[in-house]
């Protein structure tokens, strides 16, 4: 921690996308006044997003949650901690008492700390004896853990992000990185800057698409067609990579048989056979090309089918391994990585050891000091929605807003509804929130410590710089205080750092890490064994991390979105982020600076879709699809496409998810939150 005349300094990571930027907190008098960059951190380099630069904006906003809450005849009422966390526990254990095991849920969270999950995985697993745990990567990147762990083995970006700027070829598919991802977007124009040829591959012509050298729109719903056509010219044209792919892959045949169908997909995609040749000829020829995907190849009913082309296509051309190449995907959250790391999953303990397999549950009974932790995986959040009311009686929700992120969302509010008992954990009264029965007030990630990884496994600190507002507690003080109502022993800690200490005996991924090593502002990528590794910035270089050492070609059919247009909805909807809001809002729509930028959603309109339907830019619309209808302004603009609407999901105003579809991938239990059809008429 830094000190300057009356300010100090507190170092720490941002608390939005998972780039992970460094950054200073400037405290003053207890309370934070500023942000300023930190200039010899890897990532950011000192700079940041406008996000970034406003992330101490909402820390001392009057609406946090600074005291447990109780509902009692409809009404939140205060409360102390001590009633509410005994409520909580004596539901919790008489509901299980009743109805058995799994009759309790819990959402971990993306949002919180590295420690703090591993101790929800560790209450859900040894205290409730459940893997009813889930959170929201499965709404953004489940099918990447699902179709990266089966070609590669293991499910997490290969490259780090410094090395995107070391490619010569960048295809860019389903992300709109400058927006969503502006350090990472910064990489990719260093690389244009060096002579990289940036593709990018997107149905809005969006910012990211105008650095492009080629853009290629096309029609969403279509990736595996496409990925799969440009896969058919390599091939035909002889640019695989023969050699990579006899030392190092199986499958091959099967993936020749799928692909060699796809020479023309012109009808599917609307792209030109010549412009895919195109495109894949340049990511076959050039000596490194790394691929970035994010939610626009993972948010289909066929998301894992989707990450498994984008991971045949850089298999196919040798493009894995290697700095400048890789298959990238670029993970939403401040710890979406992390959570998932740490086991907040239906089926997998921390380090991904499965659930199902004898020797990590015998692994992990005895290092808990347990008996019997349940073998069979459990519901994930959108299951766990269904389930509710059913199944699942109590539901303990941290720092998730399902009723904002999840589809479709007046079903959502019907299922958590059922539940005979919600707790909600957070900073602000959320929309989820609303509807508990008991909320409990958490601390920001500016009043805590602990660690975030970030999208390229970069394991980093956050720093305590002020106190929480009120009574309001550390996530991981709340688990072990309700532990110990419970009676739960093993959740005695003093510090986060002891915590991790305990992490690390148990995640091989983590296992040489250390609050001191990752004192450093480079901290560590994971994998990192021993306390002398340093770290793995770029995975499978020798081999690939499943049993065999070898990738798995999986060669995959295109089909078809769940809900496609027709007379009655003829628009394709499809929703996204913007670069001045974040998911549901909750922080940055608290942030006067980022308010202020973008006040209100909205939903993008081409131009002749517009005249046709006497539509002017900011009349206010209606949006209808089976599930629901919005209204909200236009914004008619040429970047969208004929026949595509784009509606961002910050504004619970306007809510996205009010329209979108909960039709599920049947391998990740992804909703399709990027397709669905729609209607648009005049409000
Ligand atoms: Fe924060 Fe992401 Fe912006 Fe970096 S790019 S400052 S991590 S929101």
């Amino acid at each position: 921690m830094g000190e300057n005349m009356n300010f100090n300094y507190v170092p720490t990571t941002c608390p939005y996308c998972g780039c992970g930027c460094g950054l200073n907190l400037v405290v003053q008098e207890g309370k934070l006044v500023g942000v300023e960059p930190w200039k010899r951190h890897p990532v950011s380099e000192g700079k940041l997003c406008p996000k970034g630069l406003a992330c101490d904006e909402f820390v001392h906003n009057e609406e946090r949650l600074t005291v447990p809450l109780i509902k009692k005849d409809g009404k939140f009422v205060e409360s102390t901690w001590d009633e509410a966390l005994t409520l909580v526990a004596s539901k919790f254990k008489a509901t299980q008492e009743t109805y058995g095991p799994n009759s309790v849920a819990f959402l971990s969270s993306a949002r919180t700390t590295n420690e703090e999950n591993y101790l929800m995985n560790k209450l859900a697993r040894a205290g409730f004896h459940t893997n009813y745990l889930d959170h929201c990567a499965r709404l953004c990147h489940g099918p990447t853990v699902s179709g990266l762990a089966r070609s590669f083995g293991s499910g997490a970006m290969t490259n780090s992000i410094a090395d995107i700027a070391q490619a010569d070829c960048i295809f860019v598919i389903g992300s709109n990185t400058m927006e969503q991802h502006p350090l990472i977007g910064r990489s990719i124009i260093r690389a244009k800057e060096k002579g990289a040829k940036i593709i990018v591959a997107d149905p809005r012509f969006s910012t990211t698409a105008k650095l492009a050298d080629i853009y290629v729109p096309f029609k969403p719903g279509t990736d595996v067609a496409l990925l799969n056509s440009m896969m058919y010219w390599i091939i035909e044209e002889g640019k695989e990579d023969k050699e990579f792919i006899a030392e190092r892959t199986k499958g091959i045949d099967e993936l020749k048989e799928v692909v060699k169908n796809y020479a023309d997909v012109q009808e599917i995609t609307t792209v030109p056979p010549e412009l895919v040749k195109e495109v894949a000829m340049a990511y076959a020829e050039a000596d490194a090309t790394a691929l970035i995907y994010s939610m626009g190849i993972t948010q289909h009913t066929t998301g894992t089918d989707n990450v498994l082309s984008t991971s045949n296509i850089a298999m196919l051309t040798g493009n894995i391994g290697r700095p400048g190449t890789g298959v990238n995907p670029l993970r939403g959250q401040n710890n979406v990585q992390g959570a998932c790391d740490m086991g907040a999953l239906p089926v997998v303990y921390s380090g991904y050891q499965s659930v199902a397999v004898d020797a990590a549950r015998q692994k992990m009974e005895e290092f808990w000091g347990v008996k019997d932790l349940p073998a069979v995986g459990g519901l994930t959040v959108t299951e766990m929605l269904g389930a509710a009311g059913d199944e699942i009686k109590n539901l303990y929700i941290v720092g998730e807003n399902p009723m904002m992120s999840d589809p479709d969302l007046t079903h959502a509010a019907e299922c958590l509804k059922k539940l005979d008992f919600l707790v909600v954990q957070d900073i602000f009264l959320t929309e989820t929130g609303e509807l508990a029965d008991v909320v409990l007030p958490g601390a920001c990630w500016a009043e805590k410590d602990g660690t975030f990884t970030s999208t390229e496994r970069r394991v980093q600190r956050i720093r305590k710089a002020v106190e929480p507002p009120g009574e309001a507690k550390a996530d991981w003080e709340i688990t072990m205080a309700l532990a110990d109502k419970l009676g739960i022993p093993g959740f005695n800690y003093e510090s986060a750092e002891q915590i991790f200490e305990e992490v690390r005996q148990v995640t091989p991924q983590y296992a040489g890490m250390t609050y001191a090593r990752l004192e450093k502002p480079e901290a560590l990528h994971w994998p990192c064994p021993t306390e002398e590794h340093p770290g793995t910035p770029i995975l499978h270089t020798a081999k690939f991390s499943a049993p065999d050492g070898l990738g798995t070609f999986v060669g995959v059919e295109w089909k078809p979105p769940a809900e496609v247009t027709d007379k009655d909805y003829p628009f394709i909807l499809t929703t996204g982020r913007i670069l001045f809001h974040y998911h549901t809002g909750t922080m940055t729509r608290r942030s006067p600076t980022l308010n202020a930028e973008v006040p209100t959603g909205y939903v993008e309109i081409s131009p002749e879709d517009a005249a046709e339907l006497g539509i002017a830019k900011g009349d206010m619309v209606k949006v209808r699809t089976r599930r629901g209808e919005i209204e909200t302004p236009a914004n008619v603009t040429a970047d969208i496409p004929k026949g595509i609407l784009f509606v961002p999901f910050h504004f619970k105003e306007a809510a996205a998810n009010m329209l979108t579809n909960s039709a599920l991938d049947p391998a990740a239990k992804m909703p399709e939150l990027k397709v669905c059809a729609a209607a648009l008429e005049r409000a």
